[in-house]
């Protein structure tokens, strides 16, 4: 099936910086079709349910982040990668916890890929221009999260595989919370 559904959510640090509408806007403007939309406090039990600890997902942050390093000169100091999943896994949790946040679900064709191409590289700083990570939060790195002991303040959350959508969808809404409606757009797929 083409049309999918992916799950954005908007964490504490886009509400903070009060650009929640721009965002919104972008999804819009690329002709993705809002079905759900809250905002919400997260409680410890969505949390840990978004960020299952996932040996796969630690190794993948433990490269990403262990390359970043390397190629800026400076030593990784984590050895395994488990500790340093846990660790970021903790940190994570506790950030996406600090205030309310937006969950969306987004519906259309490819919309899982097309939403992680939109939002840009983990780490803003390689973020490039014109995604939303480049454009509004480039100016923070794995070093600077590192140093102060806290997750990349990357202001977006996307589902990276269809399969990971549906988990994350029901950790955030009902299935009777999803709207069902058609747009003149629509009528293209
Ligand atoms: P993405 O959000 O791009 O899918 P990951 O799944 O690799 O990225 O990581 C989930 C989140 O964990 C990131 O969005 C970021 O906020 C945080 N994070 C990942 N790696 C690190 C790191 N090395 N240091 C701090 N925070 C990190």
């Amino acid at each position: 099936m083409i049309i999918e559904h992916t799950l954005v959510l908007l964490k504490p640090d886009t509400i903070q910086r009060s650009i929640i509408g721009k965002i919104v806007t972008k999804f819009e403007d690329a002709g993705l079709k809002i079905v759900a939309m809250k905002m919400l406090w997260a409680s410890e039990d969505q949390v840990e349910r978004h960020y299952p600890f996932d040996e796969l997902w630690a190794k993948q942050v433990y490269e990403k982040t262990k390359k970043v390093y390397e190629e800026s000169g400076k030593k990784f100091e984590y050895k395994d990668h488990v500790e340093h999943g846990q660790t970021i896994r903790k940190w994570l949790m506790d950030f996406l916890r600090e205030g309310p946040i937006l969950a969306i679900v987004l519906e259309g064709p490819h919309s899982v890929e097309i939403v992680r191409k939109m939002v840009g590289s983990t780490e803003p700083r390689q973020a490039a221009p014109g995604t939303l990570r480049g454009d509004f939060a480039v100016v923070e790195s794995y070093a600077l999260a590192d140093a102060k002991k806290r997750p990349l303040r990357n202001l977006i959350h996307a589902s990276d595989t269809v399969e990971n959508a549906k988990r994350e969808i029901a950790v955030w809404f009902d299935n009777k919370e999803i709207q069902k409606y058609t747009k003149e757009l629509d009528t293209h797929f």
